[in-house]
């Protein structure tokens, strides 16, 4: 028996169609972009650039037309996903909402919160952040303690968040807090919340990574005041619901492609200066590149089926972040240059980002060793 289910998924033929408009609209859009900054893939924060997306109807392609949303299928989506990945889209500013925050409304909230906030997100107006991970709770989240306390007229939260992605810009974040304790059982007692951003005493501190960039957060809550209305799903259920994001965190095409741009330009590069080694190699990590992008969208057809892959997800992460992880280091061994911010070259520019950038591809949506376990608890070895 077999824990793992990796179809075969062959794109139909819309979705081949649509790929050749978003290829074209990423083209004229974003012919004034350098490598460097396609390199930043979907950290390149723009809601200029979200909006026009929208406008496309390429936002919340797959949800209901009453919240916004455009009825298409999961492949459709997948494929303006690794369009815009390998084109270096600015995609920040929807893609935390676009990916996981509307899909978790959509199983998980009211039918208010769904209209109040869907068709926002949908054109590209609203940008959310992801609150689970705390001071002391990153991989173990069941600990995590920040406090939600019934109050007369609502909630009241207190604590922290940390590497909270895009919260000095959200306008939302979805947050995991604490709603009662049970030393039987870690995993109850959680729940989910929609946090207005703006509520007073909410403080974002931001949090410079290696490269230097001002992309994730602390964010500290003092006696915030939250409605009754601004709980998601059930009191105490809040573990399941997460549960179920992470697949839709931990599947995608961004789980390999976010150091696509070095392999495009190593490709460019031994084109110029062709030789037997490069080609070994380009062969290799192409057929790797193969393989991952037909087990992820194995998973999108399973989402658009209504499955839930979160299990096979965690084996797209894995080998997927291992993939873009090691590419910094073959394109380096490959030609003769060194990385350098200041060079002016595009090569020693993109491969000096990234080197510094991949280490943490494995921590983001879960880290080598968490995914590991699970996968060994998938083939019952735990
Ligand atoms: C770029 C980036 C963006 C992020 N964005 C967000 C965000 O938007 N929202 C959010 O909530 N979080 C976010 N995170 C946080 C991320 O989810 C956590 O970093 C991750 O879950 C690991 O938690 P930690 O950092 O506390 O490390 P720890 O849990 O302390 O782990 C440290 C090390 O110990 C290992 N380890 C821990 N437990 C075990 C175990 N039981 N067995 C074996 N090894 C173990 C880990 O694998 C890791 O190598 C982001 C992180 C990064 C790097």
């Amino acid at each position: 028996m077999s824990a793992f289910r990796f179809d075969i998924c062959r794109l139909p033929p819309e979705a081949e169609a649509l790929r050749q408009k978003v290829w074209a609209f990423f083209e004229e859009e974003l012919s004034h972009m350098t490598p460097l900054q396609r390199a930043d893939s979907w950290d390149g924060f723009d809601r200029d650039f979200s909006r026009k997306m929208a406008a496309k109807g390429w936002i919340g392609l797959t949800w209901p037309e009453r919240y916004g949303g455009h009825e298409r299928t999961a492949l459709e989506r997948y494929v303006v996903l690794e369009e815009a990945l390998v084109a270096g889209a600015p995609v920040s500013a929807h893609w935390i909402a676009e990916r996981q925050s509307g899909p978790l409304l959509l199983n998980f909230g009211s039918e208010e919160q769904c209209h109040k906030i869907l068709p926002g997100i949908a054109k590209g107006e609203l940008v959310f952040c992801i609150g689970m991970s705390e001071p002391d709770s990153g991989s173990d989240l069941a600990s995590l303690r920040s406090p939600a306390k019934r109050s007369d007229d609502g909630w009241l939260l207190n604590g922290a968040k940390v590497w909270t992605t895009n919260a000095h810009e959200a306008d939302y974040m979805i947050g995991l807090f604490r709603t009662s304790t049970d030393p039987d059982n870690r995993r109850g007692g959680l729940s989910q919340f929609l946090i207005d951003m703006k509520t007073p005493g909410i403080t974002v501190n931001p949090i410079v990574d290696l490269p230097g960039r001002e992309h994730f957060n602390e964010v500290v809550f003092e006696d915030v005041h939250l409605s009754h209305d601004c709980l998601i799903g059930t009191e105490g259920e809040g573990w399941d619901q997460v549960t179920a994001e992470l697949a839709y965190e931990r599947s995608g095409p961004e789980r390999y492609l976010s150091s696509i741009q070095i392999l495009l330009a190593l490709v460019d590069e031994l084109k110029a200066n062709p030789s037997e080694r490069g080609t070994i190699a380009v062969g290799e990590l192409m057929a790797r590149l193969a393989t991952l992008r037909a087990m992820s969208l194995s998973l999108a057809s399973m989402l658009e089926k209504g499955q839930n892959p979160s299990l096979e997800a965690t084996v797209v992460k894995d080998l997927g972040t291992g993939f873009e992880q090691t590419l910094p280091d073959i394109a380096q061994s490959l030609i003769d240059l060194e990385p350098d911010p200041d060079s002016g070259s595009d090569m020693q520019m993109v491969l000096s980002f990234l080197i510094q950038a991949v280490p943490s591809f494995s921590l983001r949506g879960g880290t080598r060793e968490i995914l590991r376990g699970i996968i060994a608890r998938g083939l019952g070895l735990r």
